[in-house]
Parts: C-alpha cells; structure tokens; sequence
C-alpha cells in the first residue's frame, strides 16, 4: 500500500495517554520525523498530504478531563488528533503543539499525532462503571475533521462510542469531512444529544485562503451548513475570531451574517480575535508579512495582552448584535461546547455517575 511503503521510522514506545504526552529530554529537533513521541508506532508523509508529517500513536486514554477552574465551558473533551493542517494562522491552540516540543507555528500544521486507536480506547473508557456519561466536547483544541480524517476515519468509531453509551457529545468543526458523517450523527442524535458546530468568522474567500490556508473555502462551509439543516440536524456556527480591520466591516458582518441566515444557521456566537503567547508571534509575523499597515494599529488593540481593548470589544459586541438581529438571530444561542452535566437518565442508570474521577 502506497501509505505504508511511505512510512518513514517505524518505532515503537509505550502508550500515549491524553495527559501523558510527553517528550524524553535530548529530543531531536522539532521537526525531525525521529522525534521519540510516547507511544510512537510510525511517522509518516505522503505525496497525497504534501508537507504533513502524521505521527501514528497508541493512546493510553483519549477522554480528557478538563483541569479544574479552567473557563472553558466543557469539562470532557476528545481530541484524537493533536496539530492540525487547517493551519490557521490565528488558531488559539497552537501553544498546546510546544508541550510535544514541536513549535507553536508551521510545526503545529504540518507534525500531526494521530491516535489511531482513539475509539478502542474510548470504548474501554466509556464502559467504566465510575463514567458519569457527562457531555463530551470534540473539536476544542483541534479540528477532529482535518484532512487527517478522510484517512484515518477516527470520528466514526467515535461516534459511535459515545452514542451507544449513552454519552452527549458536541462536534465543532471547520472541515467539510464531517458531511460524511451526517447520517451516523442523525442516528446518534436519536440515542444521545448531539450539538453540531460550524467554525466560520468571515465570507471573503481570498482573505480565508492566506489565513486559513488547509480549510475548506467559507462557500464551502455554507453548503456543509445548508446539509445539516436538510438532514434535520440543529447546526450552531461559531463565528470566531473577528479580525479587527479585516472581517470587523459593515459590509464584512452583513455578508457574513445573511451567508449564515441563507444557510439555515440555528444560531450564531461571534467574537473578536484572541492572541495568546504561542497563537500572538505566529499572527503577528503573518500580518507584517500581509497587512504590514495593520501591524501598529493592532499593537495598539491589543497592547494589555490577548484580548482586545474594553471599547473595542463594546463597539464589536454592539456590531455583532446589530447583524444577529437584522438576520434573525436573536433568541438563538449560537454555538457552545456545553458544560458537563449528566444524563438523567443516565444517572439513573449509572448510580456511580459524577461520583468518582476517571483517573
Ligand atoms: S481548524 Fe480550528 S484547530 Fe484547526 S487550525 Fe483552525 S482554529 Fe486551529
């Protein structure tokens, strides 16, 4: 198979646990293929993902607990891949690729982990009786939809492990990939409750290009939008981050919105650019590159840290109403990961649920 004859060090290591990721000291260089991953099977690169390197895993556990205290609305996450080759410049989770001792920048798009046994593992792990069947997130630090998947076909063994046992989940995404899956979410939508995301913060098909360069083009989006909807799926969209003085318009927010009204959207959560260390070198040095102008103006913005200035946000959040409303949107939720919170039914069903850690 062209795949395998195109792996590139065959190694072996111990499994690779979610929280266990780790890198011994005296690792090679970020980018060499040689990098001693725990729980490395193979690193592989070929012809057909030009300039990805995936890095075949076995994954010790794939259910995540979120550290306590933590502001993120969700408690249980899945990320079965780690790096992403959407390659968003402004991507949030890119600090997370320097724990593996890759690099927050083009090492982040290009050295993917693959866990490939992500939905054996899930399974063992969803069938423990200490498992609280709390809502699973997917899609909070990479996109489980990446091009990736069409090779690795992960999502569907997970999805299917979550519904049949029981378990919530939410998928967000900005791959069109996950079309695949429509009818196996339509059937996990009648066991369990399943919230489907959208990423999506701009129609300008040329800006999306340099700055979301490995992600299905906005239009394309759309059209993965408008088939959720006629499969009979809720579809939430997250329209994050706003770019101050590249998608902030009038013209940008209007087009923006009616695209997303147009496509049946059930909601829209918008918000404007968030550049913390790791995400702010990366962005800073693709706006010198491409928007040299803009460079002081966002220092400027952003000069207290990652987030904007107190008057920008108001004006945004005033803008951002504004368009909701004119399109419709106003008493829908948007999208949000929700917060953990058992099954009922499932706490009938599963006495020990909430009561005990998973590890
Ligand atoms: S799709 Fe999401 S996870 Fe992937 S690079 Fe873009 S923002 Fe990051």
């Amino acid at each position: 198979m062209r795949w395998d004859a195109q792996a590139i060090s065959p190694r072996r290591g111990p499994a690779l646990g979610d929280n266990s990721v780790s890198v011994p000291s005296g690792a090679a260089p970020a980018s060499d293929a040689l990098l001693p991953l725990v729980g490395l099977v193979r690193s592989v690169s070929t012809p057909e993902f030009s300039g990805v390197t995936f890095h075949e895993v076995t994954a010790k556990s794939v259910l995540n607990k979120v550290a306590s205290g933590s502001q993120m609305p969700f408690e249980w996450t899945i990320n079965p891949y780690r790096g992403c080759s959407h390659a968003c410049v402004y991507c949030f989770a890119r600090k997370s690729h320097t724990y593996l001792e890759f690099d927050a920048g083009h090492d982040f798009d290009s050295q993917v982990i693959v866990k490939i046994n992500a939905a054996e593992v899930l399974r063992k792990e969803l069938s423990k009786p200490a498992w609280g069947h709390h809502h699973v997130a997917l899609g909070t630090n990479t996109d489980p939809y990446q091009r990736a998947e069409g090779r690795y076909q992960l999502m569907p063994g997970i999805i299917r492990a979550l519904a049949e046992s029981g378990t919530p989940f939410s998928v967000l995404t900005k791959g069109t990939l996950l079309s695949r899956d429509i009818p196996l979410l339509k059937h996990a939508s009648s066991q369990v409750s399943v919230d489907v995301g959208i990423s999506l913060a701009m129609t300008d098909e040329s800006l999306a290009a340099v700055i979301e360069p490995g992600t299905p083009a906005p239009r394309a989006r759309l059209r993965l939008i408008l088939r959720l909807r006629d499969a009979g799926l809720s579809c939430g969209v997250m329209a994050m981050p706003i770019l101050p003085w590249l998608t902030d318009s009038d013209d940008a927010l209007e087009s923006l919105f009616a695209a997303l009204s147009a496509a049946g959207a059930t909601g829209v959560t918008a918000g404007a650019l968030y550049l913390r260390p790791g995400t702010r070198e990366w962005f800073m040095q693709w706006l010198s590159a491409h928007h040299p102008a803009l460079v002081e103006k966002y220092k400027g913005l952003y000069g207290r840290g990652a987030y904007v200035s107190d008057e920008y946000k108001t004006w945004l959040t005033g803008r951002i109403k504004y368009f909701k409303a004119r399109h419709g949107f106003t008493g829908s939720s948007g999208f949000s990961h929700r917060r953990a919170t058992a099954r009922k039914e499932a706490a009938v069903a599963h006495p020990t649920a909430g009561q005990a850690k998973l590890f």
